[in-house]
């Protein structure tokens, strides 16, 4: 079986249990990725350049309309059923999953968007949730796309990724950055986006790598985005640059330049705030470097700015651990040309340059270093690159 008609069969299915959950016909179906970051990590919150690029991992999305002016949301991963008043929304705790997308309608509803209609909304995913491609991510655009397209909202990509930031700063209370909202949001195929994330200003740049290829590796750790440490590592950033502005004339860490770091060095007298933002001013150099390594199709000096933003990660910004560092140092054995964590960190996923005829070998001599030294079995997988969010049906 194609995978295009498999999808159609998995879309049936989801239609039949939207009428059973829901009692109703769907009237739509859309879905968005999940993604990856190629190099730029944890710079995206401190208006840095960063390189994701969305991924071949499908966050999927019925609706139908109902006229209780209630937002009622069901998860066919966690199969469990929430409902909120339109006009009493508000992050409970207890409403889990479901303040993802009470979130998206509560923001809308913040900015001055009239919601008069209310909707029910079945979600199912492949994305592993708490592996660091960006589960929450997909979630909220996914909610927002629907919401702007049914509802006639009239409002852009970009502008969908900012409101999902800010449902998840603000409603959900994780400190993150403008990245993966604005990954999922403007993929495209075999295109990586560059983005700014000060500025807000990006470029698609070319991934034809012809001969080799990025592969996905699963933990199989969650990260559980443990929000009490990302959120740590971005005040601990805020601090920094508080102290910084007293000398420099910036607005964020990534304003700052390599040959500044032994000022700086001096002006924190901290060592803990040192290495963040020595991370922090290395990582968005790496960025420059890696995009126009990729751009003259330089794939050795590719691997090696991975393998350096993996070291400056672990070493400086401290948000490796075990299982992503023993994944990391067995790719190298097996050959990859880099490797290093991607997303927040703290378990989740990595991933690494091969040569694509090797997968086969690598798949296996990874699996067999990892699991000798730490008794789980990673997940192993090749991804395509894809467009953002679309409309099925
Ligand atoms: P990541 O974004 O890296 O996958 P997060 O911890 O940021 O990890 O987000 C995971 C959370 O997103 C889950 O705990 C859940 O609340 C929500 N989520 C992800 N996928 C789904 C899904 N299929 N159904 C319902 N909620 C989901
Ligand atoms: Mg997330």
């Amino acid at each position: 079986m194609n995978s295009q008609n498999s999808s159609q069969i998995k879309l049936l299915e989801l239609e039949n249990k939207f009428k059973t959950i829901f009692g109703c016909n769907s009237l739509g179906a859309y879905r968005t990725p999940a993604r990856i970051n190629l190099i730029g990590e944890h710079i995206d919150y401190n208006g840095g350049k960063v390189l994701p690029c969305a991924i071949s991992y499908f966050m999927t999305g019925l609706y139908s309309l109902n006229k209780d002016k209630k937002i009622v949301a069901y998860s066919n991963n966690f199969d469990s059923k929430f409902s909120a008043n339109l006009e009493t929304i508000s992050y409970k705790k207890r409403n889990s999953w479901s303040n993802y997308v009470f979130g998206v309608f509560a923001i809308l509803q913040q900015e001055g968007y009239k919601i008069t209609q209310g909707m029910n909304i079945l979600i199912d995913s492949n994305i592993p949730l708490g592996s660091g491609l960006s589960s929450s991510a997909s979630l909220l655009d996914l909610v927002f796309f629907i919401a702007n397209d049914v509802l006639k909202l009239e409002i852009n990509l970009e502008t969908i990724a900012k409101l999902a930031q800010k449902t998840e700063n603000e409603f959900c209370g994780l400190k993150c950055g403008i990245m993966d909202q604005a990954a999922i949001a403007l993929g495209q195929k075999n295109k990586a986006i560059l983005l700014d994330c000060g500025k807000f200003k990006y470029e698609y740049k070319d991934m034809a790598l012809r001969t080799y290829s990025f592969v996905v590796l699963k933990t199989n750790i969650p990260h559980n985005l443990v929000k009490s440490k990302y959120n740590e590592r971005v005040d601990e950033c805020n601090r920094a640059l508080e102290i910084l502005k007293q000398k420099f004339n910036i607005d964020n860490l990534c304003q700052l330049y390599e040959y500044q770091l032994p000022e700086c060095e001096k002006l924190l007298n901290d060592p803990i705030l040192f290495k963040r933002v020595r991370h922090v001013v290395t990582e968005n150099e790496r960025v420059q470097q890696f995009s126009a390594a990729m751009t003259a199709g330089k794939v050795e000096e590719m691997g090696r700015l991975l393998c350096e933003s993996h070291k400056s990660l672990k070493e400086d910004y401290e948000v490796t651990g075990d299982y992503l560092d023993t994944i990391v140092d067995a790719s190298m054995n097996a050959f990859a040309i880099g490797a290093r964590m991607t997303g927040g960190g703290f378990g989740g996923c990595a991933i690494a340059l091969i040569k694509n005829r090797y997968f086969e070998d690598f798949r296996f001599r990874v699996d067999k270093e990892y699991f000798a030294k730490l008794k789980v079995h990673p997940d192993i997988e090749e991804v395509d690159i894809v467009d953002g969010p679309i409309k099925l049906k």
